[in-house]
């Protein structure tokens, strides 16, 4: 709650501040074509499809950077501020931004953003849903980007969404995507290959979170984890327990650990059930600062399936 009232008293304060401005290309006509068109983000993975697809003629803003959790974050007074003059919003839905009374619909309320500026990417996604530990309520799993063939539905629903916003530019964005998209279909058949290449006993991917559910899923992984969803106790000792047993019953190789997670909880794992963790991290909720190795979607999605093919095969 305290946290909630310093946020509305900053997000009501640049209220004020702004309203004085007032929105350039309030107008909901097209863009004139010298002036880039201002988008805003939700979190780096969106950023960079937006990249790929918008290149020099977007303005973007990302909000959760990386090293931030997307499930509970407080927007800054330059969020606020470029989330008021943005022509076009994409977030993920899912719930990944907390839903409809997460953080992301709090800011666009305050911010008084029209709707339709505003854009969820997993329109065309069927959700998922985790289920708590005593199986009583259903909670959706968001992580649906972990998937190439979800990453291809973004993409697209991006392509379509700027083409309407921005029609001046419409060859631009339906060029760049495309070009795009047919990149994401070449990772998603390497995944299916990569899969298929591990023997069948070995398809198992241990993570902290339940993050991977959607792509284990759609290409034949079998699951194990430590906590459902990163915004619940991450690693209590009944957390562990149930995770150890699952490795005996499965006879699992080895276990990854996320980018963004503490090591800990697997740490302790490992120690009790004798099997190893994969060194290098698995990414989930996030890509790397630009410069690091997985800075880009693309190379989210390659480095994943050649850290879970070389670690399983
Ligand atoms: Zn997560």
């Amino acid at each position: 709650m305290k946290r909630f009232l310093k946020y509305f008293i900053v997000a009501s304060i640049t209220l004020v501040l702004l309203t004085g401005c007032g929105k350039e290309n309030n107008d909901s006509g097209g863009k004139a074509s010298d002036e880039t068109l201002k988008v805003v983000t939700s979190f780096t993975i969106i950023q960079d499809i937006a990249r790929e697809i918008g290149g020099d003629n977007l303005d973007i803003h990302n909000l959760v950077p990386t090293g931030t959790d997307p499930h509970e974050y407080e927007p800054l007074p330059k969020d606020i501020k470029k989330a008021t003059d943005a022509d076009i919003l994409f977030y993920n839905g899912l719930n990944l931004e907390g839903g409809k009374n997460g953080w992301f619909f709090k800011m666009m309320d305050s911010v008084g953003q029209d709707e339709e500026n505003i854009y969820s990417l997993t329109e065309r996604v069927d959700a998922m849903y985790l289920s708590s530990e005593d199986g009583t309520d259903e909670e959706i799993n968001p992580h649906a980007f972990i998937d190439p063939a979800v990453g291809i539905k973004m993409a697209e629903d991006m392509r379509d969404a700027l083409m309407e916003k921005d029609p001046d530019r419409k060859e631009d964005y339906e060029k760049k995507a495309d070009e795009y998209i047919e990149r994401l279909k070449d990772i998603d058949k390497d995944y299916e290959e990569k899969i298929n290449d591990i023997e069948e006993k070995n398809r198992i991917l241990i993570t902290s979170e339940r993050a991977y559910q959607y792509m284990a899923d759609h290409y034949g992984l079998k699951e194990g984890y430590i906590w459902a969803i990163d915004t619940e106790e991450n690693g209590s000792p009944e957390q562990i327990k149930s995770l150890i047993k699952f490795i005996d019953e499965n006879d699992a190789p080895v276990l990854f650990v996320e980018s963004n997670v503490d090591r800990r909880p697997m740490e302790t794992v490992s120690n009790e059930s004798g099997v190893q963790i994969v060194e290098k991290p698995i990414y989930s909720d996030e890509i790397g600062k630009p410069g690091e190795e997985v800075d880009t979607y693309v190379k989210y999605l390659n480095y994943n399936i050649k850290l879970i093919h070389d670690a399983l095969k």
